[in-house]
């Protein structure tokens, strides 16, 4: 029903609950939606668009309308209890790392951290072996003698304790270093790559094949060197719950903000109104003008869920297939959350495919090539003149950022803001 006022708090089951939390969510908008009594209309609930809300409404008193249009806050971080009991995330593994130390502190007034440190293993030929690739799988792809060989090469190379892009290892002209390039290459990069993104890794963004570097020693992380990893002590949706919980800010779920908003050259209205407050918009820009100048490509992925009646599938949160199968990784959720759930587990298979527009399908991986940022640029020439209108976020940004760098990215602009008023 529009307007219904939810109980206290949002999770578990997709089901709304009691909570400890004052977090005001609404489902749907009444027909008495004031847009003037805000003084900022934040669109989407994930991290770009709460982090905002929550530094505007402290930072400067202003009062938020959050408008998300799922049915759930937490956007692509969401996770919720299947009917197993089992700790999901709906949209993909997502695994909490950071560098960034602003990014940390913030993130911890509302959640603290498990000490969960993320290791994924490749599953080649049968075969498990670190990812990223390194010492250990060095000598398990080369046996003891060849691989301790080459990996004092590498060292001596490198340097120990260096992360190396597989596409600078293969630009080295010598014969042995070239032997390891070919086998990572193939073994761990070609058809994982393939099945991701339907090209090869020399056709990508090299920054892609980066995230995932080939790592010169010993530590098998997934996110090697990162100083704060971890997965939040509860949830991810918790962690929302508590961001969001603010008496100037209110959410209004099932809300699809292109509804309200009209948009010319040089003007917004909101409910067919002139509207003087901010608006942070943290959707893809294309979907705001009707893919009027063409559709931004993305990859989206289908997720297979699967609760099986044992305690434990795979060894580690993640196993890669980089060499055969349909799907490029199965998560296992109870390894990386710790959670006891005897005798049941929650494992996920991703399929990856290319987006279509306005088929229901999710955005999930922007495609970084230049007549796709060329198209964005001209869809973000358009919104730039638009008084008191920001973009910020993984789709609004059209980027492949990580969760701290959207947090990152939004407590600039929530900075920015701030220093203005
Ligand atoms: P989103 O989370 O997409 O939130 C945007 C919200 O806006 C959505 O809820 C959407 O419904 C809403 N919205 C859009 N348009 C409208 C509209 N018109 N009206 C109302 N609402 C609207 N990061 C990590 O750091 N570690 C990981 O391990 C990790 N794993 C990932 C795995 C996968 C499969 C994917 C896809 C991403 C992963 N990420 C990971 C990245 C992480 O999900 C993002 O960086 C982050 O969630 C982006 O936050 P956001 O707010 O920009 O976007
Ligand atoms: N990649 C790969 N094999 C792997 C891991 C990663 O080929 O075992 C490549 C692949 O192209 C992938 C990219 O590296 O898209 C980045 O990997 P990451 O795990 O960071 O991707 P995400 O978790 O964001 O899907």
């Amino acid at each position: 029903m529009p307007g219904k006022k939810l109980k206290r708090g949002y999770g578990k089951s997709g089901a709304f609950r009691e909570s400890e939390y004052a977090m005001s969510i609404t489902k749907g908008i009444s027909q008495d939606f004031a847009p003037s009594r805000y003084d900022a209309i934040v669109v989407g609930a994930g991290y770009a668009g709460s982090v905002c809300a929550r530094m505007l409404a402290e930072g400067c008193n202003m009062r938020i309308a959050v408008l998300e249009r799922r049915d759930h806050i937490a956007g692509n971080a969401y996770d919720y209890e299947d009917e197993a009991g089992v700790l999901v995330h709906k949209y993909g593994p997502h695994i909490y790392h950071t560098f960034d130390e602003r990014v940390h502190q913030f993130l911890t007034r509302f959640t603290e951290f498990t000490d969960y440190q993320h290791k994924v293993l490749a599953n080649i030929n049968g075969t498990l072996m670190p990812v990223p690739f390194n010492h250990k799988s060095l000598v398990l792809a080369f046996g003891a003698e060849k691989g301790e060989r080459l990996y004092s090469k590498l060292v001596m190379t490198f340097g120990e304790n260096k992360k190396v892009p597989i596409m600078e290892l293969r630009a080295k002209n010598d014969p042995e270093l070239a032997e390891v390039a070919d086998y990572v290459y193939e073994n761990v990069f070609l058809h994982y790559t393939m099945k991701q993104w339907g090209k090869t890794p020399d056709q990508i963004d090299p920054a892609v094949m980066g995230r995932v570097p080939v790592f010169v020693g010993d530590d098998d992380r997934y996110f090697p060197q990162a100083p704060y990893q971890g997965m939040p002590a509860q949830s991810y949706t918790a962690l929302f719950e508590r961001m969001l919980d603010h008496d100037l800010i209110e959410v209004f779920l099932d809300v699809d903000a292109r509804d309200l908003l009209t948009i010319d050259d040089t003007n917004v209205m909101v409910c067919g109104q002139p509207y003087g407050g901010e608006i942070i918009y943290t959707g893809a820009l294309d979907e705001l003008f009707g893919l009027d100048l063409g559709a931004l490509p993305y990859r989206t992925l289908d997720m297979q869920f699967e609760t099986l009646d044992m305690d434990q599938f795979q060894p580690v949160g993640t196993v890669n297939y980089t060499v055969s199968e349909d799907f490029t990784r199965i998560t296992e959720f109870k390894n990386m959350t710790g959670q006891v759930v005897p005798g049941k587990t929650t494992i996920m298979r991703e399929y990856s495919h290319a987006y279509e527009p306005g088929s229901g399908q999710t955005p999930y991986y922007v495609i970084n090539e230049p007549q796709n940022i060329k198209l964005y640029e001209q869809y973000r020439e358009r919104v730039s003149g638009l008084p008191n209108f920001h973009v910020v976020g993984r789709l609004a940004e059209y980027r492949y950022y990580d969760m701290d760098g959207v947090v990152a990215s939004a407590l600039d602009l929530s900075d920015e803001i701030i220093n203005q008023r």
